[in-house]
């Protein structure tokens, strides 16, 4: 077995939204998924092309409320490619016999490669080969190649390469109703080997220029030019047997691009000037080299190696070098779909470990991407009442707080409150980012500058945050990272009280700018403000009952969930939070959560810097404490993130190995298998995706046979 290459022989309906995701190919600049190339989204499959921090605003009309959503835009789809043989049909998903067909992402060079043989309606057999990458080389071109054989028939072969703006953002089913039509056409042309397609984004009306250059060896060409789609026809006269290579070179650049005068001339010189096929896939794969020299991670099996290289090559697409060029941060869900409309989470926090050693300029850029917003997050601070920056919980364009107010659960229909922004912790995680970046680099200059002015901002919003109870600081109305938990019952103020993850984390942060202070002073700080996270860090406030750190105050209150019932009721409960809605019920009742939450703590600072600061915070700690607070909350978490597997399979490992061997499967198996059921083919999940791989990298743990 290959560990570089991942199959797909045949052509089932019901994986091709997998096949699609964990085939994207991109550069961290734009990714496209690896949907077929003569196709259309028709519920089956979904061809989308993502441009880096590409948004556009829209209103829709949510349970009679306007709602306005903010998206990773779908840009017009650069693949389409086809052909019909003598005079038949355009060869389209369901109007050709498929007698053979393999994908193979080759992930060592960046290159998707289909095998195809098909019989139409009138008996001719045609083979077709095709290559493509999306360079990461010149993070604005792309290309296909493809061979058409005619095996059994001879005759006219007609070649239709395309450019088609009639895209929409419609790849996630839960939020079709919702506004999708984020392209407005601008022009289109076609002159000599060239199609060009401008489009704008309805709202922030960034330009969007497309333009391909086709080559057929020999054949005539034929152009033709609507407002969203132009066409570039070619015919050639063969005989069966013969072979016919088509090339098919493309340019994006937006209008947020540097160095430009307008995109559509940037993106025709570039078209114009890229070479062929071959000099574009050379400089491709010499990139791909390099970055696999500084980013490989070895198991010792060679299936564990293989979704390893997965998972650090979908991570490198997302967050290459090339984004030092841009301003953009990191999508939880990659470049490879539509989930959570494109928006950045805290999910770098499970990226930064893998990536800020091995590509710092990286992790630079993406702290870039939060500094750049800090205006943003400081008024977010002010308007709600505090001081400092208060970053939001779904970030995308301009730093504004993006999560939606309502959530929908497909299981009843309903339309329940959202009160995830309530996770304040987001900017626990910036400045976690932060300190990582600095930890690799010891670069003083960044802490010095924008670095430490994050840090700082966030401190004192997470110092206006908390109040001074007593001996103790505490902060109140928060929620932490497991988000079935947004409340008390009985209470209508949604928000929770003294979650411990919040609370150490801030007590960790506050250590942090005093030894940010030691490093490189505290200019712009009073001496109120340094007695101030002096005495956080110190005196946080952290709850236990039944000898373990409770999630937040009250949680020892809470009911225990029949979980047995609820498991043979419904088998998988990973979504405990939509069964207990469509019941009528809330899982705020219960001591149920669906992820890591108290054992994010021990995922951050090990044992034994947990251990060092629940001590310094004047609180009992030792062993038995920890391996009591893990064993409990193992036993009351349903994972219905993609996060929980990977920080249980990492706490578990050190505190106890025997336990942690099912978890390493699941993270290892999760976007690969799509454990989730149809999540992955929406996006795949970086976070844990870097998490995964930074396990293999921090600890002795071996995964063994990951098949179940
Ligand atoms: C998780 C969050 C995560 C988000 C984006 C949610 O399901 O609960 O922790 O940030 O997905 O990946």
């Amino acid at each position: 077995m290959n560990p570089w290459l991942l199959t797909y022989d045949g052509c089932d309906p019901a994986d091709e939204g997998l096949r699609e995701a964990l085939t994207t190919l991109g550069n961290g600049y734009f990714a496209t998924r690896g949907a077929v190339p003569e196709t259309r989204a028709d519920g089956v499959r979904y061809p989308g092309t993502y441009v880096a921090g590409c948004y556009d605003r829209l209103v829709s009309q949510v349970a009679g409320r306007p709602v306005e959503n903010e998206d990773l835009v779908n840009v017009p789809n650069w693949l389409p490619l086809t052909f019909r043989a003598d005079g038949g049909d355009w060869f389209a998903p369901g109007n050709a016999e498929v007698l053979d067909c393999r994908h193979t992402l080759d992930m060592r060079q960046g290159i998707l490669t289909r095998l195809l043989r098909i019989r139409d309606s009138g008996g001719r057999i045609t083979r077709l080969e095709q290559h493509r990458l999306v360079s990461m080389d010149d993070p604005h071109l792309a290309a296909l190649t493809m061979t058409v054989v005619p095996e059994n028939w001879s005759g006219l072969l007609e070649i239709r390469s395309e450019l088609d703006g009639r895209v929409t953002n419609s790849g996630v089913a839960r939020y079709r109703g919702l506004a999708d039509r984020h392209l407005v056409p601008v022009s289109a042309h076609a002159a000599g080997e060239v199609i060009e397609l401008l489009t704008r984004t309805a709202t922030s009306r960034v330009e969007i220029a497309i333009a391909a250059r086709t080559a057929l060896t020999g054949g005539r060409c034929r152009t033709g030019v609507e407002e969203d789609r132009v066409t570039d026809d070619r015919a050639i006269e063969v005989a069966a047997g013969d072979e016919v290579l088509v090339e098919k070179i493309v340019a994006l650049y937006t209008s947020r691009d540097r160095a430009i005068a307008e995109s559509a001339a940037a993106a025709r010189a570039a078209v114009v000037r890229a070479g062929c096929f071959h000099d574009l896939l050379r400089r491709h794969v010499r990139a791909w080299e390099r970055l696999w020299s500084r980013a490989h991670v070895v198991a010792e099996d060679s299936e564990v190696q293989r979704i390893l290289n997965l998972y650090v090559f979908h991570l490198l697409q997302t967050a290459s070098p090339h984004v030092t060029e841009l301003d953009a941060g990191l999508p939880a869900r990659g470049l490879h779909g539509e989930a959570y409309r494109g928006h950045v989470f805290w999910d770098d926090l499970f990226v930064f470990p893998f990536l800020a050693p091995r590509f710092p300029e990286v992790t630079r850029a993406l702290l870039r991407y939060r500094w750049r917003r800090l205006p943003e997050a400081r008024w977010a601070a002010r308007a709600a009442g505090y001081t400092g920056a208060m970053f939001p919980w779904q970030s995308g364009g301009d730093g504004r707080e993006e999560t939606p107010r309502l959530h929908f659960n497909p299981r009843s229909g309903h339309w329940p409150p959202d009160n995830s922004r309530l996770q304040r912790h987001v900017g626990l995680a910036v400045a976690h980012n932060v300190w990582q970046h600095y930890e690799a680099t010891k670069d003083s200059s960044f802490l010095a500058g924008f670095g430490g002015e994050l840090l700082l901002e966030i401190a004192r919003f997470f110092a206006s945050l908390t109040t001074r109870e007593g001996e103790r600081y505490v902060i109140r109305g928060v929620m932490g990272p497991d988000e079935y938990h947004d409340g008390y019952p009985g209470r209508t103020e949604p928000g929770l009280d003294n979650n411990a993850y919040t609370n150490v984390m801030t007590a960790w942060l506050m250590r942090r700018v005093l030894d940010m202070i030691g490093l490189v002073g505290a200019e712009g700080m009073s001496a109120e403000e340094i007695d101030r996270f002096t005495g956080m860090a110190g005196r946080m406030r952290v709850d236990f009952h039944d000898g373990v750190i409770s999630q937040f105050e009250g949680y020892a209150e809470l009911e225990e969930l029949d979980w047995a019932a609820y498991r043979r009721r419904y088998g998988d409960i990973r979504r405990l939070d939509r069964i207990l809605e469509a019941e009528g019920d809330s899982p705020n009742r219960y001591k149920a959560s669906k992820q890591a939450d108290v054992l994010m703590l021990f995922h951050l600072l090990g044992e034994k810097g947990l251990g060092e600061i629940m001590t310094d915070l004047g609180y009992g700690w030792n062993t038995e404490t920890a391996v009591r607070t893990v064993d409990y909350y193992l036993a009351r978490t349903c994972h219905g993130s993609t996060l929980s597997a990977v920080v249980h399979a990492g706490v578990l490992a050190h505190v106890r190995p025997g336990a942690s061997q099912p978890f390493l499967v699941e993270a290892l198996n999760s976007d690969v298998k799509d454990l989730q059921g149809g999540t992955t083919a929406e996006g795949v999940h970086l976070g844990a995706m870097a998490g995964v791989a930074g396990l293999f990298k921090r600890s002795a743990v071996t995964a063994g046979d990951v098949t179940r």
